[in-house]
């Protein structure tokens, strides 16, 4: 399962790469985050070899992770970036992340968003709507420049993901419906400030089928000759981000990159385009743990818990998608020890905050380390200071180095962020 990390345990302690977790642990405090660099590089580049010999760019989606370093470690091995926001294509330009390896994607760019990307740079933005286009050719025009595009179309096809996670359903808030392309595409052409290059296409998130993806890349391939015989140049593909990765030990496994790699050739290889691909969580998910220890084990009636000092506001994925993520301990228990279910919950003030029930996990102590798996991706960049929590630390293992790579905050920072009002 957990095979493509290096988060194993030597000697009875659970290790990233060559750092045991306690001396992290010792040296930043608990809670944080750890990630591996040999694991985010291996991802990587299980997606360049997947898509090879294929002309192709991998844009690393930063939203599933966007620490500087860990934008610097991919951008250096010759990662794009995709975009969401003005404040991520910021952290892509910071990490010396050039800004034509950078793809906006996202249904709201504002206008200040666009001037900022076409005054850096640009390797195209993925227009999502109709409206959209006629902004973004109206600041392109006026800065005197053209922007590149694709539009994406939405294919309706069922990701079979979580609800809140599908994006490729007509019902969905993304991109055009793919039977008005036509249309669409023959509006931006009439555009003065656009220069069409592609389609773009993103279903969802965590997918653990290959089908669903074959279903949209067929329907893109088809487009793609439509379009073509309608006159537009169509040299790109972007194909969206979404494979999944197993969230757990028992999980039968989702599907590899060099599966959907082939996939690729398949259904859009003879098309003569460049490929792009936008994953973010197959890169980043299993490349981090969120570790914690233990503050109370509280008996309860039927049930014990496990008060941690990790929350909601760190990971919210278990509060929010009812994620699943594995927990185990720091300290590696006895072959034989029998394991004891708990109801893993953090301090802050809602039922919500809750990571696992009836967990079975070898019995734990006050002080115990604890480490949750795949907490990589949506983990880090979705934490909050819900009840003044400080956001904590991000640490990057490579080899037997650590650093921290984003330092808790102290109190008086969280505090001075606010002001009273000399009225007051
Ligand atoms: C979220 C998102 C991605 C990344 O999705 P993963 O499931 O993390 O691979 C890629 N592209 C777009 C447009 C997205 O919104």
């Amino acid at each position: 399962m957990h095979s493509m990390d290096h988060f194993l345990y030597r000697n009875g302690v659970l290790h990233a790469e060559d750092v045991p977790l306690t001396e992290i642990a010792a040296s930043v405090g608990t809670p944080f985050y750890v990630y591996s660099a040999a694991t985010l590089t291996r991802h990587y580049t299980l997606f360049t070899e997947a898509l090879s010999p294929l002309p192709h760019m991998v844009c690393f989606a930063i939203k599933s992770l966007s620490n500087l370093a860990v934008l610097k470690l991919l951008g250096d091995l010759g990662a794009g970036m995709d975009v969401v926001s003005g404040g991520e294509y910021r952290r892509a330009l910071a990490a010396g992340i050039p800004g034509n390896r950078i793809v906006f994607s996202g249904v709201g760019k504002t206008r200040d968003e666009m001037r900022l990307a076409l005054t850096h740079g640009i390797r195209q933005f993925n227009v999502e709507s109709e409206p959209e286009l006629r902004a973004l050719s109206e600041v392109a025009t006026a800065m005197g420049v053209v922007a590149p595009i694709t539009i994406r179309v939405n294919p309706d096809v069922d990701a079979r993901t979580h609800e809140k996670i599908a994006t490729g359903k007509k019902e969905n808030k993304f991109g055009i419906p793919i039977d008005r392309a036509s249309a669409v595409y023959a509006e931006a052409a009439a555009l003065p400030g656009l220069q069409i290059i592609g389609i773009d296409v993103h279903i969802g998130s965590q997918l653990t089928e290959l089908e669903p993806f074959e279903q949209a890349y067929k329907k893109v391939a088809d487009l793609t000759e439509r379009l073509r015989a309608e006159g537009h140049t169509i040299s790109r593909l972007d194909l969206g981000g979404g494979l999944g990765i197993p969230y757990t030990r028992s999980n039968e496994a989702p599907p590899l990159p060099l599966d959907y790699g082939a996939l690729i050739k398949r259904t859009v290889g003879h098309l003569g385009c460049e490929i792009e691909i936008e994953p973010g969580r197959l890169i980043s998910g299993n490349s981090g743990l969120l570790v914690s220890q233990v503050i109370y084990v509280k008996e309860g009636e039927g049930r014990d818990f496990l008060i941690v000092d990790a929350a909601m506001n760190d990971l919210v994925r278990p509060s929010m998608y009812g994620a699943h993520h594995d927990i185990d301990p720091v300290i590696e228990a006895a072959p034989a020890t029998e394991p004891h279910p708990y109801d893993v919950v953090g301090p802050v003030c809602e039922t919500g905050d809750t990571f696992a029930k009836a967990r079975p996990l070898a019995p734990l102590n006050e002080g115990d380390l604890i480490a949750f798996r795949s907490a990589g991706a949506y983990g880090a960049v979705m934490a909050s200071e819900y009840n003044t929590r400080p956001l904590i630390p991000e640490v990057l293992v490579r080899g037997d180095q650590f650093a921290v790579i984003r330092a808790r905050p102290t109190f008086d920072e969280i505090l001075n962020r606010d002001t009273i009002p000399t009225w007051l």
